[in-house]
């Protein structure tokens, strides 16, 4: 008897047929004599619906009041699933992040998880009941309510699974896996069969949307193995898991598993700052002081004593560090300090970079034979990633995944059936 968490997201239980469908699976489920715990997010658009109305009152909302509101959405979710399932003869209860306790810091809208209580999931579940429990939020141990960020039933699926030591975290959603690419932008685009947490890491960091990047860092460091699944059709997903549990990883595995984009970045470049210590702290210290998150920092060897600092940025944050280094700019002796929001990052992700030469030249030439010109250049263990003109991301994009032959790894370990 298995142990399963399963996580179905907004446009899984996006309707009321929806919600029928997903007892209906789960109940087959329980036929074959697995204990379900199920963790659901609001319906799809209900948190942008309620946080519009809350826009409507206030431009700056009240963070303690948003996260009461937004948490509201899950609540929905869990007591029609449970009726769902009743209905059909499972028995199921329902539970809110309160009533477990999912327990996290006071940190509202982007609370982390500190402890789950799982006596009394592990008593229903013994008793034979599906435990379905609300994503996205928790308890703070003032008693507030607190959530955790958007995306964040994913994170709450993981921590219950590595809280009750589930035998895995199945998270359905509307894509049957993860891809190559996204198959929006490139037709051949391939379902992974499999893919390290280390990789996924970087795929969600540099853009794929599927998994809230916390939750696969919880993953990761719990070693609770992730299948992403469709909620709409049978397939076999994509298994994220670590990476010596991989023991047939052949020798085939393609070196590089996904080509990812993001095109809502900005980049600051403060140019002709003295090239000696103390200027990157001088430009990053405030910018890190506003909680703005960089990204790619680039400083070159500067000549005649000056040099050209630049680093990107969220693109939402781009006023906000210009008006922050103006004065640090007058003040460091700087020319000037620029602002541009034309520029997209692909990345090349995958484990194989690490014992394999040569994957920077195979990014360079792809992108030189289309023309493309490099921007900014910046390497992980792992990744690849370069800035470039907006206007060619989707023809990057394309030209990477035909450079590493990703169009052409269909065969490996797919589910024949
Ligand atoms: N409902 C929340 C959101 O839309 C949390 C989630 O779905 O994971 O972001
Ligand atoms: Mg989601």
């Amino acid at each position: 008897m298995a142990l399963i968490v399963e996580k179905y997201g907004g446009t899984s239980v996006g309707s009321v047929e929806r919600i029928h469908a997903v007892a209906q699976n789960i109940a087959q489920r329980i036929k074959n004599g697995d204990k379900i715990l199920v963790v659901v997010s609001a319906m799809g658009g209900e948190t942008n619906r309620l946080t519009g109305l809350a826009k409507q009152i206030s431009h700056q909302p009240c963070p303690r009041e948003m996260d009461v509101l937004l948490s509201t959405g899950e609540q929905v979710t869990i007591a029609l699933l449970s009726l769902a399932l009743q209905k059909i003869d499972v028995p199921a209860c329902s539970y809110t992040g309160f009533q477990i306790p999912i327990c996290t810091n006071n940190v509202h809208s982007k609370a982390r998880i500190e402890h789950i209580e799982g006596r009394r999931i592990h008593a229903d579940l013994n008793n034979g009941s599906v435990v379905v429990v609300a994503g996205f939020q928790g308890v703070s141990a003032e008693n507030n309510i607190t959530t955790l960020g958007r995306g964040g039933s994913d994170t709450t699926a993981v921590a219950l699974a590595a809280a009750l030591q589930a035998d895995e975290c199945r998270i359905f959603t509307d894509v049957d896996g993860v891809y190559t690419a996204d198959p929006r932008m490139v037709a051949e685009a391939k379902r992974l069969d499999r893919i390290t947490f280390e990789e996924m890491l970087e795929l969600s960091g540099a853009g794929a949307k599927i998994l809230q990047t916390r939750s696969v860092e919880f993953a990761g460091k719990y070693d609770v193995p992730i299948r992403v699944l469709s909620a709409f059709q049978p397939g076999p997903g994509t298994l994220i898991t670590n990476e010596d549990k991989d023991g047939d990883k052949n020798m085939e595995q393609p070196l590089i598993s996904g080509i990812t984009s993001v095109d809502n970045e900005a980049k600051v470049t403060v140019r002709g700052v003295a090239d000696k210590p103390g200027i990157a702290y001088g430009i990053l210290g405030p910018i890190s002081a506003a909680h703005i998150n960089v990204d790619m920092i680039v400083q070159n060897i500067g000549t005649d004593g000056l040099t050209d600092f630049t680093f990107t940025i969220n693109q939402d944050d781009l006023q906000k560090s210009l008006d922050l280094l103006k004065p640090v700019a007058a003040r460091l002796n700087a020319q000037t300090v620029v602002g541009d929001t034309n520029l997209a990052k692909i990345s090349a992700v995958g484990v194989g970079m690490r014992s394999h030469a040569g994957i920077a030249t195979t990014m360079f030439q792809a992108l030189s034979e289309k023309g493309i010109n490099i921007q900014m250049i910046s390497t992980s263990e792992i990744k690849i990633s370069v800035t470039i003109d907006k206007e060619y991301t989707e023809l990057a994009v394309r030209a990477l995944h035909k450079a590493f032959k990703l169009d052409e790894i269909g065969a490996i370990g797919e589910v024949s059936s």
